[in-house]
């Protein structure tokens, strides 16, 4: 059954904003809104209480190596409430910086270590010489058995080290660190990643399985198919435009 509402908790939407992260919170409200849905994001910031498990999905943007540090002490508050909401099937959307806080820790660029949630085994340490990778990325992402290829822009000192599970394979680019191969997080209930660009605009396809998956919330079962296709030629001409410039195409 389709829904009328999709609701996502906005983790430190004021702070955790990179290279225009918000515009993933725009693309799924758009995208849910063509298919007469209502997407409901919900900031939620430092100190404010929520109870996360309440909501659809949650999304956290990336952030400096300051934002991380000062969002952490409250990030830590809410562990037992996240594992609630990932108990409960809240789906989480992470990009670079939230995406490195789920894993054992982060070191930043100035070697102090922050705690991570420890809900992940994969942790991050800094860049040797404060190298970054930093670029646009392209990479085949493993969704549920479905590949999708996604393009994106990645900056990050943080090398994510032993990821039990990544989202996938990379094309172009660098991914969880230098000369990794793999990109991101996915386990089903969790998508971390470090494209940013923002991600959804670019990646039509995974803006509606992230619906999908917020949506089989309150609907068990539901699946990317069950969307309606959008119709947009610009969306596919603008991803031709970038494939062509790394010499790359859409998978068949
Ligand atoms: N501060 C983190 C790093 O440099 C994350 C940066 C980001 O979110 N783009 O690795």
């Amino acid at each position: 059954m389709m829904p009328e509402t999709v609701r996502c908790a906005w983790m430190y939407h004021d702070i955790m904003d990179l290279y225009g992260d918000k515009g993933n919170i725009m693309t799924l409200t758009a995208r849910a809104e063509r298919r007469g849905i209502t997407f409901e994001a919900v900031p939620v910031g430092i100190g404010q209480e929520a109870d996360l498990s309440e909501f659809d999905m949650v999304f956290m943007g990336g952030g400096a190596d300051k934002e991380q540090m000062a969002l952490i002490p409250d990030l830590l508050s809410r562990k037992k409430n996240i594992k609630k909401a990932l108990d409960e099937h809240t789906f989480f959307l992470l990009i670079c910086g939230g995406y490195q806080l789920f894993g054992q820790y982060y070191e930043t660029a100035d070697h102090n270590k922050i705690e991570g949630l420890g809900l992940l085994d994969f942790y991050t340490e800094t860049g040797k010489g404060k190298t970054r990778c930093i670029g646009n990325i392209v990479i085949d992402a493993d969704l549920d058995g479905k590949t999708l290829r996604l393009i994106g822009f990645e900056n990050h000192g943080g090398q994510t080290l032993n990821v039990s599970s990544p989202l996938g394979k990379v094309v172009k680019g660098s991914g969880n660190a230098f000369d990794a191969g793999f990109e991101g997080y996915y386990d089903g209930r969790i998508l971390g990643t470090y494209l940013h660009g923002p991600l959804l605009p670019k990646n039509g396809e995974l803006a509606d399985f992230v619906l999908s998956k917020a949506i089989a919330k309150r609907n068990p079962g539901f699946k990317l198919e069950d969307l309606a296709p959008l119709n947009n030629p610009y969306e596919k001409e603008a991803r031709k435009a970038l494939l062509d410039r790394f010499s790359l195409s859409e998978l068949q």
